[in-house]
């Protein structure tokens, strides 16, 4: 199979992307959440796909509010979390749990739990493709913030995406990089390659272009929450000998 054709579009809520995911091949179409429906739809007739499944990633109101309007308009199939958020996600055909896989459009969809943001949040991880869709699991240079589970689960969430090939490309649902950036340099000042980065997206942000998404490799160099493990950033916080958990956790209070 070639591979899948990904879209990517801003909507206005909280700097939010959605995303549409197509085969040539067998015709299907998913999308990433849904915040907004008359956006998605938009996004659908502008590519000329039609919408045959949705996969959501959490319950916050920004990944779901639009779900059973381009659910019933399309008449798609939607997957999402077997976990039970604060507020219970409505629409849902088929409940996923961590390890489970799927077929869409002839690939196999692996499902990686990774709570902490919420209690309900799943990736979508396609290997053929090397891509996964993370929602607010994590974001360029920094990572979603614990407002269900604690620091330790998030540290626990993010190290089965440190485990995935380097080379995998991720799609997260916010545009924080600038952000996040501005607070990384001041955990990990002598970073150079953070430096770089940081001078990249600027020109990306100014010229109106997405940051997102990126690859892991990428996040392995420039992102504070995948390098709890860095000397630099130990130093910097005067916690050489500290297990890595306790480094993450300090790294995620700091950026409140
Ligand atoms: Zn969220
Ligand atoms: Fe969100």
């Amino acid at each position: 199979m070639s591979a899948l054709e990904i879209h990517q579009f801003p909507f206005v809520w909280d700097d939010n992307y959605g995303v549409l995911i197509h085969s040539a091949e067998t015709g299907e179409t998913t999308c990433i959440d849904c915040g907004d429906a008359k956006a998605y739809q938009q996004a659908l007739d502008d590519k000329g796909w039609n919408l045959t499944h949705i996969f959501i990633t959490h319950h916050h109101a920004d990944h779901t509010t639009g779900v059973l309007e381009l659910k019933e308009k399309n008449n798609a199939t939607v997957i999402g979390p077997d976990y039970l958020g604060a507020n219970p996600i409505k629409g849902i055909d088929q409940r996923m749990k961590d390890g489970d896989t799927f077929q869409f459009a002839g690939k196999e969809i692996q499902v990686i739990y990774t709570p902490g943001h919420t209690m309900d949040l799943i990736c979508y991880y396609i290997p053929e493709d090397a891509v996964i869709f993370v929602g607010d699991t994590l974001f360029a240079m920094g990572c979603g913030k614990h407002f269900e589970g604690t620091p330790q689960m998030i540290w626990e969430s993010l190290k089965k995406i440190h485990a995935l090939p380097p080379e995998t490309l991720i799609y997260c649902s916010h545009e924080y990089t600038q952000e996040n950036a501005e607070f990384a340099i001041q955990i990990d000042p002598n970073n150079e390659a953070l430096k770089a980065r940081m001078v990249e997206i600027d020109q990306k942000r100014s010229a109106d272009l997405p940051t997102v998404p990126f690859t892991l490799a990428t996040e392995l160099a420039t992102n504070p929450f995948l390098r709890a493990n860095d000397s630099g950033i130990r130093q910097q916080l005067g916690m050489e000998d500290a297990p890595e958990v306790d480094v993450f956790t300090e790294i995620r209070i700091k950026r409140g």
